[in-house]
């Protein structure tokens, strides 16, 4: 049988993208790697423009349920100082604020609507190669000793940009000490108050801390390679991990207070080097959401939403092109066009946030400015991409 549209990844963007086409009569089948319900690299902050696009996918209330409190302000850890301002409201945007949920949840939830839907869900199974043939693809799965072919009209790339050897990308980059390495754990008793997100910026990184589902906090990170190395250079005997833990403790007095007498919830994780910026959303014949798509510094904390926004651009573009063959060109310039309308800015002001906030002497220069001028938090927040509702 041939698939209308095969989708490798069960993250945000393919459990998105599989729900709409499923739900449109599409005959959808979607590939993960790793059995759920499994934790991942993310700070877990769902902005309030993806509510109504939860809503629409049916999993709006599961969510709620689930998910931390709304966050009403950002916030800015630098050095001695922790400053809060309002989080920004965009117009048409739910009063309701962003909440934050565990991956291990949200994942789940949109693979479970998905399959729902009618999706066939291949999992633990591994897309490992796709070729093209004339009126169709056929994408190759790996599992264990065993493999299959699926064959697919449409091939959406889904997969995400942190794995080692992810395929269908361009070739990875040497390492270099530049290089974002990111970290994420949930603890348990935080003192960070709630309804608060902070950036928390210090020497040779950025991160962010938020309350999530289960009464836990997250904070998640991403720590220049060289600035790692260093860290663990001055205290032998701590692991990666433990590491930027002390280093990001030493130099943001908000994070020492918050996390006083708290514990971890679970295990540390690490992924990277991450690799922000705008790739092609149609590339080989093959359709790309999701941080496979483009990928904004995790500083703004946009990429689920933006993963699940992409998502829903492709379906309109694909279900409007009313899936004729001769179409998919026209289907892959209006999804591109729309992509770049939607996301494009806050990738680049995300880079220029993320090169302010890692720099060494960051507190002694923004702290001055943004406590005489708290608005200019709230503006970075509205540059981010938090008031722009592309799904209504
Ligand atoms: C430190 C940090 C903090 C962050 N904090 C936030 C935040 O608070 N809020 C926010 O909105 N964003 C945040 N992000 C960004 C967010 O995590 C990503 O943008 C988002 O996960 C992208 O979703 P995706 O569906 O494109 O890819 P992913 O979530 O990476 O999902 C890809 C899926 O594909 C699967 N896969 C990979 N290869 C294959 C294969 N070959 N075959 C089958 N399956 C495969 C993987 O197992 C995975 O399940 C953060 C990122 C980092 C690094």
């Amino acid at each position: 049988m041939t698939y209308d549209a095969v989708i490798i990844g069960g993250g945000p963007a393919g459990g998105t993208v599989a729900i709409l086409l499923a739900r449109a009569g599409w005959r959808v089948a979607l590939v993960e790697k790793t059995p759920f319900p499994r934790r991942k690299v993310c700070g877990e902050f769902v902005s309030a423009t993806s509510l109504a696009l939860l809503d629409a996918l049916g999993v709006g209330a599961a969510f709620r349920s689930l998910a931390g409190p709304e966050v009403r302000e950002v916030g800015l850890f630098a050095g001695q100082s922790t400053l809060a301002a309002p989080m920004p409201r965009g117009q048409g945007v739910t009063a309701e604020g962003g909440r934050a949920v565990g991956r291990h949840h949200l994942d789940l939830l949109l693979l479970e609507a998905a399959r729902e839907a009618g999706a066939v869900i291949h999992q633990p199974w591994s897309a490992v190669a796709v070729e093209r043939r004339e009126r169709e693809s056929i994408v190759t799965l790996a599992a264990k000793d065993a493999r299959e072919e699926l064959h697919a009209r449409i091939v959406i790339a889904a997969h995400g940009s942190w794995e080692p050897a992810a395929f269908l990308m361009d070739e990875r980059p040497a390492h270099r000490g530049a290089d974002l390495l990111a970290f994420k754990a949930r603890f348990f008793g935080s003192r960070l108050t709630p309804g608060l997100m902070p950036l928390l910026a210090f020497p040779g990184g950025y991160g962010g801390m938020v309350h999530t589902d289960g009464g836990a906090t997250s904070l998640s990170c991403c720590i220049r390679r060289d600035t790692l190395q260093r860290a663990r250079a001055e205290s032998p005997g701590l692991s990666a991990a433990e590491a930027v833990l002390a280093h990001i403790v030493e130099h943001t007095a908000g994070v020492r207070e918050a996390l006083a007498g708290a514990s971890l919830d679970g295990h540390w994780l690490a992924a990277g080097p991450i690799r922000p910026g705008i790739r092609p959303r149609f590339a080989g014949g093959v359709f790309r959401v999701g941080n496979l798509a483009g990928e904004a510094h995790p500083i703004i904390a946009e990429g689920i939403s933006m993963a699940m926004q992409s998502s829903w651009l492709l379906a309109n573009a694909l279900t409007r092109e009313a899936f004729d063959p001769g179409r998919v060109e026209a289907a892959a310039r209006r999804y591109s066009g729309d992509w770049r309308r939607s996301f494009a800015t806050r990738i680049r002001a995300a880079a220029l946030f993320a090169a302010v906030a890692a720099r060494r002497h960051a507190p002694a220069a923004i702290v001055p400015v943004a406590r005489r001028l708290p608005g200019l938090i709230t503006l970075g927040a509205d540059l981010s991409g938090k008031t722009r509702q592309i799904v209504r």
